[in-house]
């Protein structure tokens, strides 16, 4: 059947001007989105997007799961280098005296 006989599947009294790709009916221009350069009927096009929108969660929770594993190693890191230095400070630092000979007795 031409293109142009058919009807909108949701608009009975449309005519159809485009052909879904994915379920292939037919729909008026109203009712079909183009996506990723194919034309899909809004049926379709939720549920591409509920699929990609899974996949994404996915991506975005192992993003997630990696960049922790940064933040925690830097974290680590962090910790590392201040116990690091306080521990090249002078001994003298941590009883005081040190701050009182920065002071100066001049
Ligand atoms: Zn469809
Ligand atoms: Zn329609």
């Amino acid at each position: 059947m031409e293109l142009s006989r058919q009807k909108c599947r949701r608009h009975a009294f449309r005519e159809a001007v485009a052909r879904c790709m994915e379920c292939n009916g037919f729909f008026c221009r109203e009712c079909v989105t183009e996506h990723e350069d194919r034309l899909l009927c809004s049926d379709c096009l939720l549920k591409l997007a509920g699929k990609s929108k899974k996949k994404f969660t996915i991506l975005f929770r192992s993003f997630q799961l990696s960049w922790g594993l940064v933040c925690l190693f830097f974290l680590w890191f962090f910790f590392y280098e201040i116990g690091k230095f306080l521990l090249s400070l002078p001994a003298d630092f941590h009883d005081g005296t040190f701050w009182t000979r920065m002071s100066g007795v001049e």
